[in-house]
């Protein structure tokens, strides 16, 4: 890890995958960005835009509700740019996170999620409460911003395009506010309506009910936990018609999967591509429609950030980074 820039990150072949699988799998590194996620894509193109659009001047505070790698991003910039920034993250974000956001001299408020985003106590509502009641500030509001989907849209699909040739019959991604899914399954069916674009969230999540029936249905009462994916509501910057399937996945089968997987390649998952990986076994069981050849999966961030809950016998000194 040597250049630490937002985008142009990674496509590589993954062997033991491919091998696995038989067929040419691909894995977009999204770790190899600057602070290490997808998010920091929508993260500056949220920020550029609220500056170019005059929305967003010198000395205001930066407002976002994200249990984590939004936040990160966007404090990152935040700080490289001179703006104070506040951060309303959920009781439960990873400690991994919290200290980066420490770090990066976030503000941080902690809310509670539990009943819904429309509840008194939630990140989204009080973000919102808290950027309409301080005069000079400015709410990012990735779950409705359109600069999100723009960002895959302009950057992450364009890169895959170009980094696989063209030769691409699947694309998988994790599901949170639907901007990587929505932005590059857009810039793909542009180029060719015949790709698959396939999400995954976690059981419980509302997405693949809403994808089938058209309307959002709550009924499960819980939703199982996994860093990053997974919606109780539609977000703004979700796009169903972009996306061909959805499919859901525990907790526990995402976590015996990033255990596998390591043992097998001695790499790290984030939450979400181990959750990637397990809705891509899921998928290649079940489809006849169409074959994959050659599957793009996005792995938005790396397992260094999930010691804690994932990799709980690992030590951060440990830890290696994968190899390009
Ligand atoms: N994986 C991780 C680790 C994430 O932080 C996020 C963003 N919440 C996602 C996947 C989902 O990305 P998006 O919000 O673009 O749907």
């Amino acid at each position: 890890m040597d250049t630490f820039t937002i985008g142009n990150t990674p496509l590589q072949q993954c062997i033991y995958l491919s091998e696995r699988h038989q067929c040419n799998i691909l894995i977009k590194k999204e770790y190899y960005n600057l602070n290490k996620t997808s998010k920091d894509r929508p993260a500056w193109h949220m920020i550029q835009n609220a500056i170019k659009s005059g929305r967003l001047k010198s000395g205001y505070t930066i407002v976002e509700a994200s249990s984590g790698n939004t936040g990160i991003g966007i404090a990152q910039i935040a700080q490289q740019l001179g703006y104070p920034c506040c951060i309303f993250v959920t009781k439960d974000c990873a400690r991994e996170k919290l200290k980066l956001l420490r770090q990066l001299d976030a503000q941080i408020f902690t809310c509670d999620n539990s009943n819904g985003i429309d509840d008194l106590l939630s990140t989204q509502y009080q973000a919102a409460e808290y950027a309409a009641n301080t005069p000079f500030s400015f709410f990012t509001d990735q779950y409705n911003n359109p600069q999100n989907p723009i960002a895959h849209y302009r950057t992450t699909g364009p890169e895959i395009w170009e980094q696989c040739h063209g030769k691409i019959s699947h694309f998988f991604a994790g599901i949170g506010t639907g901007g990587t899914i929505s932005g590059v399954g857009k810039y793909l069916k542009s180029k060719s309506n015949n790709i698959q674009i396939c999400g995954i969230e976690p059981k419980g999540s509302i997405l693949q009910y809403y994808k089938v029936h058209g309307t959002a249905s709550l009924k499960t009462s819980t939703m199982d936990k996994i860093d990053g994916i997974g919606r109780r509501f539609i977000p703004g910057t979700f796009t169903a018609s972009h996306v061909d399937d959805i499919l859901q996945v525990s907790r526990q089968e995402t976590i015996s999967c990033a255990h596998d997987y390591y043992e097998a390649t001695g790499t790290l998952l984030g939450f979400s591509s181990a959750a990637v990986l397990v809705g891509l076994e899921k998928y290649l069981q079940h489809t006849d429609l169409h074959p994959p050849k050659d599957i793009v999966l996005l792995f938005a961030d790396y397992g260094d950030r999930y010691l804690n809950s994932l990799y709980p016998n690992l030590k951060e000194k440990q830890v290696q980074y994968d190899k390009l």
